[in-house]
């Protein structure tokens, strides 16, 4: 399959956006949420037309046929992210739930005052504010890695922040606003040799290439459906079965118990213990969906054809004066996610203009403001490719700064 065949699986890419007839859409925001193919849609809503029931309480056929669809679909992700055992898989609302229950019910309930999380300055809010917020309510330390001018971590750095009290370190194994690919391996052994766990934030790094959990080695891993082709409000949190069976439950329900008395519960092992009430059925069927979707297409052909985008996008870039790409300068290092601010224009002000053409990109902190800080900028214009993109994307992107450009001089 060519990227022109793999885009006319995409129907909103065919359309226009904008006033009048409009123009042609450009969609550069994959980082934010990755569009949707046929394949996707066409199952959530054969699911709604045609199988919806509610999954466990059932004996009726289409309660069954719902239960037996949910499990597949946890089977489907297990395999495609290498974890040995499917009740590792927890569904839970995307990466933001993932790293909530990974505070409550490990962090919150294990940790004391004094006790230390390393985490780097380049994580999303999502993998830093449920960190500080336990950290104000049990007295924990947070202990900060810095990144290098290029945007990357330097292993000593990270090393340096770990001590006797280090209890857990949390990192993305992807950055979000620079596309900065982080040593995920050397930094979960790193975290081995002080006895601390590690949790990876793999919102940025599902998307981009094939994830084994088991090769990685953390004791956690959080993703997003809608940044892998996937519906919204379905993610997953995939943990060790021993740790997950041993921490109690983050929310109480329905569907996770053994038995309810008047005196007290008790509680079902992992994946229902954390699966309180009705899930996002359809959401985790679709995700189920989009992982064959991505199966059939392939890892290395979706690598090469976002490789080819990167390297394109950023020599066309670097072309042009007044132009500071952030991140990694070796292209080799990041994903087909470009940061980059201009001497002339403010990020919104690209962002606009770049609208006015149909492209969209995002600009903004990017839910990373301790990484605009470090660089000492108030936000970033970032165009973030998925392998649907096309070099014509990146020709009318250029096209596009031209015009902004040519506006603010
Ligand atoms: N972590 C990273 C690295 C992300 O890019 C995002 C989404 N931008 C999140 C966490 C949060 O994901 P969600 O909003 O889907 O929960």
């Amino acid at each position: 399959m060519n990227s022109r065949d793999l885009r006319a699986d995409f129907p909103i890419l065919s359309r226009t956006v904008g006033p009048g007839a409009g123009k042609p859409l450009v969609y550069l925001d994959n980082a934010a949420t990755t569009q949707k193919p046929r394949r996707v849609i066409e199952t959530v809503d054969r699911f709604y037309q045609h199988e919806n029931a509610n999954i466990h309480r059932g004996v009726h056929y289409l309660s069954m046929n719902a239960t037996d669809a949910y499990d597949r679909a946890r089977e489907r992700i297990a395999t495609a992210i290498g974890a040995p055992d499917p009740a590792e898989v927890i569904f839970v609302r995307g990466t933001t739930e993932a790293i909530n229950l990974v505070a409550s019910s490990f962090a919150g309930d294990r940790f004391a005052a004094g006790d230390e999380i390393v985490l780097t300055v380049m994580e999303h809010h999502a993998n830093i504010v449920p960190w500080q917020l336990l950290a104000e309510r049990k007295g924990l330390v947070l202990k900060w890695v810095d990144v290098t001018d290029s945007g990357e971590i330097d292993l000593d750095a990270f090393r340096a922040e770990f001590s006797g009290r280090t209890k857990l370190a949390v990192f993305a194994q992807v950055s979000n606003a620079l596309g900065t690919i982080n040593p995920a391996r050397e930094m979960v052994a790193i975290a081995r040799e002080f006895g601390a766990a590690v949790l990876i934030d793999g919102a940025q790094g599902v998307p981009h290439g094939a994830v084994d959990v088991t090769e990685l080695g953390a004791d956690f891993y959080a993703f997003s459906g809608h940044k892998v082709v996937g519906p919204d409000g379905i993610g997953v949190l995939w943990g060790r079965r021993e740790l997950l069976d041993s921490m109690p439950p983050y929310q109480g329900g329905g569907d996770m118990i053994e038995r309810v008395t008047k005196e007290g519960s008790t509680f079902r092992h992992s994946p229902e213990r954390f699966e309180a009430g009705t899930p996002n059925i359809s959401g985790a069927i679709g995700l189920g969906a989009a992982f064959d979707y991505l199966g059939e297409i392939g890892w290395e052909t979706i690598e090469v054809s976002e490789r080819d985008l990167l390297e394109y996008a950023t020599a066309r870039l670097r072309e042009i004066d007044g132009i500071r790409i952030l991140g990694p300068a070796d292209t080799g290092s990041k994903v087909a996610v470009i940061s980059f601010t201009m001497d002339s224009a403010h990020p919104h002000d690209i962002g606009t203009i770049l609208d006015t053409e149909g492209i969209a990109i995002r600009a903004g902190h990017h839910c990373a403001q301790p990484l605009m800080d470090r660089f000492q900028v108030a936000g970033t214009a970032r165009a973030s490719f998925a392998f649907y993109n096309s070099r014509d994307d990146v020709d009318r992107l250029l096209d596009g700064i031209h015009k902004v450009k040519h506006f603010f001089g």
